[in-house]
């Protein structure tokens, strides 16, 4: 039984869902009917139970408009109301199968949507909507199932008005349309978890980037959004070499409007990334390999539950980080875990202090738990540490080919870590290897809260000079001997990391506004474009009291609403200039995405 949902696929199980809907942006609401196909899987079955929440349900029919008895449960605050539909008495029994149509609208609390007036896109012509279902908000968007225990196929037909376009995490099977509306349709013939359901609608154009791909966007990002993802098609290559073919068909990039909350979701065949990246020169793309490493991690082999989420996460790191090693050297793999090992530690620190230490185990217990209130870095940082543990036992070629075997195994399969588990220890028992990873304590890598019990070291010189550079060049010898070609020859991830330990290791002195100047005019960090330069040098800034920095902070905080920026930048500069933070919040905050400005409202003690 899934601890997050209330829905029962155990006794009745959803295999298909088609959704049609119409988008009425006057109301913030879909409205319609989905068609919710399903079979008996335990004798006797009395009712189909689905998840929802805050949707308003009209009624139920059968596919001959025969009225089908239903009601709703109490609403539980996290996890919404159960939908009990009555199943009649003729099709309760193992195999049957029971279609029910159920008609229904969103409502403006429906938290998976968010509704953007014409005014919060980039173009200012037309309102946009788009969809975040992940972890447990696919149940505010359409009753379902809303476990990823139990995959679905999909259809849709969805009516928006003219001119408008829009998309879902599905296959584009047609287009009609009327005077005012156009007619979009849908297929994804691939069974998936609900919570990779997603839908976008506004003015949207399309440029190609790679023999599957496509990039999506508002007009006049389009060009730029063109050129940032022109890689695309290696990253997918390279996931095809180390795991199996790409079974999805498509992969298409959308750019969202910079209101977009997170960096980016996976959605199949569309994935939904922050305007954030456009950093200008291909210097973020490496966010993508991320998304396409759950093409495989995720999307085909799912976490059976969300406490097991780290088969998600955890693995698709591990992948991102083989795919950009594969294509900007070896060593980034090891680069990027030692700084994924130092959030990992942040994140450890900062549940230890808020006493909720047990989710700090990579299969913390989530009954009651809202799943959004347990995110942190630990299922993708200790499960990544995880493998490379594993790894280190068996040795890279093997543990790859172990890897490529188990995705190939369990795709289109919901899993729990036991099963990983298992597999891993009967490949490598055949392989000759049990002697070798007798030694894993899988009980305490699986239970145990804190830091992961087994460090592997990871080696990179490329970090140690990032480091030096902030610890002996300007933290010590406070810039004397800097020059403007110290960073010259960095990658991205060598500034990022240069700047992150000057953020980490002057937080109880703060460098001097002169030594920023002077950082400033060899460095040019007050105009760079990168979103996540500027973001940690104006923390920087800010954090010395380098006063000319706030109308540059404040340009950035109203420019996009990626909570990861956002959140941060608000807490410190309400630290410095707290009428400055609040009225920049209270004047902008329609413009941010309802999550996160709830969020920042906390932050700011509003
Ligand atoms: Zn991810």
């Amino acid at each position: 039984m899934d601890p997050s949902s209330l829905s029962n696929p155990q006794e009745c199980k959803v295999t298909s869902l088609n959704l049609v809907l119409s988008v009425n942006f006057e109301k913030s609401q879909l409205q319609g009917y989905v068609e919710v196909a399903s079979q008996i899987v335990k004798e006797g079955t009395e009712s189909l139970i689905l998840d929802t929440n805050q949707l308003e349900i009209s009624h139920c029919n059968d596919v001959t408009s025969n009225p089908i008895n239903f009601k709703l449960s109490e609403e539980h605050k996290v996890f919404g109301k159960a939908l009990i539909i009555s199943i009649p008495e003729g099709l309760r029994s193992v195999g049957k199968e029971f279609i029910v149509r159920v008609y229904y609208n969103t409502t403006v609390d429906s938290n998976a949507l968010q509704w953007l007036t014409k005014d919060q896109t980039a173009g200012k012509l037309h309102p946009y909507l788009f969809s975040q279902c992940q972890a447990i908000h696919a149940r505010s968007l359409v009753p379902c199932q809303d476990s990823p225990s139990n995959k679905v196929k999909y259809q849709a037909e969805i009516t928006v008005p003219k001119p408008l376009t829009a998309l879902m995490s599905a296959l584009s099977t047609g287009k009609t349309e009327s005077t005012d509306s156009s007619v979009f349709t849908f297929t994804q013939e691939i069974p998936i978890p609900t919570y990779l359901i997603a839908i976008v609608v506004g003015d949207l154009e399309s440029r190609v980037i790679g023999p599957r791909s496509k990039v999506w966007s508002e007009p006049s990002m389009v060009a730029a959004a063109e050129y940032e993802f022109a890689n695309t098609e290696k990253f997918i290559a390279v996931g095809e070499d180390l795991l199996t073919p790409y079974v999805w068909g498509r992969y298409d990039i959308l750019l969202l409007p910079p209101s977009f909350p997170y960096g980016g979701m996976e959605n199949p065949l569309l994935t939904f990334v922050t305007p954030t990246l456009l950093a200008g020169d291909r210097s973020l793309e490496g966010v993508v390999a991320h998304e396409i490493a759950h093409s495989w991690c995720g999307n085909l082999v799912t976490n059976k539950y969300w406490s097991e989420f780290f088969l998600n996460e955890g693995f698709t790191v591990f992948v991102e980080r083989k795919i950009l090693g594969r294509l900007y050297g070896e060593e980034m793999f090891d680069f990027e875990a030692m700084n994924g090992l130092k959030h990992l530690h942040d994140d450890v620190d900062l549940f230890t202090h808020k006493h909720q230490e047990e989710l700090t185990a990579l299969i913390p217990n989530l009954n009651g738990i809202d799943p959004d209130d347990a995110f942190s870095s630990v299922p993708y940082e200790k499960g990544f540490n995880l493998l490379c543990y594993l790894q280190s036992l068996v040795g890279v070629a093997d543990f790859e080919a172990w890897l490529k075997s188990y995705i190939s195994k369990f795709s289109y399969q919901s899993i729990v870590a036991t099963q990983m588990k298992d597999y891993f220890i009967e490949y490598f028992t055949e392989k000759g290897k049990s002697e070798q990873i007798s030694v894993v304590n899988w009980n305490d890598w699986f239970n145990k809260p804190g830091m992961p019990i087994e460090q592997v070291v990871f080696v990179s010189p490329a970090a140690k000079v990032a480091k030096d550079l902030a610890e002996i060049t300007w933290i010590k010898d406070q810039g004397v001997n800097a020059t403007k070609d110290d960073i010259k020859s960095f990658k991205t991830q060598q500034i990022i990391l240069f700047l992150d330990t000057l953020i980490h290791s002057t937080s109880e002195k703060p460098l001097s506004v002169d030594v920023l100047e002077k950082m400033d005019s060899l460095y040019g960090f007050t105009d760079v474009v990168n979103s996540e330069y500027k973001f940690r040098w104006q923390t920087l800034c800010l954090h010395s009291g380098l006063k000319r920095i706030e109308p540059k902070v404040v340009e950035f905080l109203i420019s996009q609403g990626r909570m990861k920026f956002v959140r941060p930048l608000y807490r410190e500069l309400n630290k410095v200039n707290p009428e400055l933070a609040k009225s920049t919040f209270n004047k902008y905050k329609s413009q941010y995405h309802i999550i996160a400005s709830k969020m920042v409202a906390k932050d700011l003690g509003l």
